[in-house]
C-alpha cells in the first residue's frame, strides 16, 4: 500500500510536467516503427480448401462425412499505421491530453463539424481530468491507451511497460466507462514482440499514424496544416497533439480543407473494420531498356504529396512518418 502511494505521488507530481508541457521526444536510436514495419501490411492469406465435391447426389447414411481439417485462421493484423479503405475515409488522432483548456476547445471545433476524432489518452492526465474524458467519449469519440506517463517504453523493464499499460488501461476503463481496444505507444516504439503481447493481454490493437504533422516541434498552426493537408490519403491516420495551443490554433483551417477535399472522419476504430488488404500486385512484365520506365510508386508518392491540389482519397500508396516521430 505505501508503495503504491509513493509510487502514485511521484506519478502526479511527474503528470503535471508531463501534461503541461512534455519533455520533447529523447532522441532514440530507435527506428520508428512506421519507417520499419517488420510486420508486413499484408500477409498471403490462408490457402483457400480444396473444393468438396458436391454431395447431393449421395446419400448422407452411406458416406460418413470425413471430418475436414479446419481452415488455418487468418492472422491477426496487431498493428496499424494506415488502412487499406474504399472511399475517402480518414483518421485524425490526439495524443498525450486530455489537456484542461486545449482538449475541450477542440472538442468545440470537432462538434461544430461533426467530426470524431480519436484520443490517445496519458493515464495521469485522465486521473488529473476525468471529466473531459468522460465528455470525450459522450460526444463520440474514441479513446485509446498511451501508457501512463509518457516514457520510452523500449527503455523499460518488461515489468515497467506492463504497469505503464495496465494502469492506463484500468484508469480509462473507470472513467469512460469502458476499456480501449487500442494502444498507441509513445514515440511510436514498440517492438513487433511487444505488440502481439499488447493483442493477448489487453486486446490491445497498436495504432501507429502514416501522417506525421509534427506540431509538437514547429508549434506552427501553418506549418501543421501545410503538413497534414500535404500528406493525407484515404486511409490515413493523422498524428496531432492536443495539449499545444498552436495545434488547435490550426485545427479549424485543418478540418474544413479536409472536408472540403472530401475527406469523412471515423475513429480509428470504424477505420480498421473498413481496411482490407490489397492483393499482391502482379509482377510487371519485363520491359526492353527502349520502354519508357514507368514511374515508380515511391515517385507517384512524393509527386502526388506535392501536389496540394490533388486529392487523392483512392490512392494506395502510403507514406510513412520517418525520422522525428513523438507519438
Ligand atoms: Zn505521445
Amino acid at each position: 500500500m505505501l508503495r503504491l502511494l509513493a509510487f502514485s505521488f511521484l506519478s502526479t507530481a511527474f503528470c503535471f510536467t508531463a501534461c503541461a508541457d512534455p519533455a520533447p521526444a529523447a532522441p532514440t536510436t530507435t527506428v520508428a516503427p512506421a519507417a520499419a514495419p517488420t510486420t508486413p501490411e499484408t500477409k498471403p492469406a490462408a490457402p483457400a480448401e480444396p473444393a468438396k465435391p458436391a454431395t447431393a447426389e449421395t446419400p448422407a447414411a452411406a458416406a460418413p462425412t470425413q471430418p475436414t481439417p479446419p481452415a488455418a485462421p487468418a492472422p491477426v493484423k496487431v498493428s496499424y499505421n494506415r488502412c487499406n479503405v474504399d472511399g475517402p475515409y480518414i483518421a485524425i488522432t490526439f495524443d498525450d491530453g486530455p489537456h484542461g483548456a486545449n482538449t475541450p476547445r477542440l472538442l468545440e471545433m470537432l462538434r461544430q463539424r461533426g467530426i470524431k476524432a480519436t484520443f490517445f489518452l496519458v493515464g495521469e492526465c485522465v486521473a488529473e481530468y476525468p471529466e473531459i474524458v468522460k465528455q470525450i467519449v459522450k460526444e463520440g469519440h474514441e479513446v485509446g491507451n498511451h501508457s501512463w506517463n509518457h516514457p520510452n517504453l523500449l527503455k523499460l523493464s518488461a515489468e515497467k511497460v506492463e504497469d505503464q499499460i495496465d494502469r492506463t488501461h484500468n484508469v480509462i476503463t473507470q472513467e469512460a466507462g469502458a476499456p480501449p481496444t487500442i494502444f498507441r505507444p509513445p514515440y511510436g516504439n514498440f517492438t513487433e514482440k511487444q505488440r502481439q503481447w499488447a493483442h493477448d493481454k489487453w486486446g490491445y490493437t497498436t495504432i501507429i499514424w502514416d501522417v506525421d504533422s509534427l506540431d509538437w516541434k514547429h508549434r506552427n498552426p501553418a506549418k501543421t496544416e501545410s503538413i497534414i493537408l500535404s500528406t493525407t490519403h484515404a486511409g490515413s491516420i493523422i498524428l496531432c497533439h492536443d495539449i499545444h495551443k498552436t495545434t488547435i490554433d490550426a485545427m479549424p483551417s485543418v478540418l474544413d480543407k479536409l472536408l472540403a477535399k472530401g475527406f469523412k472522419f471515423v475513429t480509428v476504430s470504424e477505420l480498421i473494420k473498413m481496411n482490407h488488404e490489397v492483393p499482391p500486385t502482379p509482377k510487371a512484365p519485363k520491359k526492353t531498356l527502349t520502354a519508357k520506365p514507368e514511374a515508380k510508386s515511391e515517385d507517384v508518392a512524393k509527386a502526388k504529396s506535392t501536389d496540394k491540389s490533388k486529392v487523392a482519397p483512392q490512392k494506395k500508396t502510403t507514406t510513412s512518418s520517418k525520422k522525428t516521430a513523438k507519438g
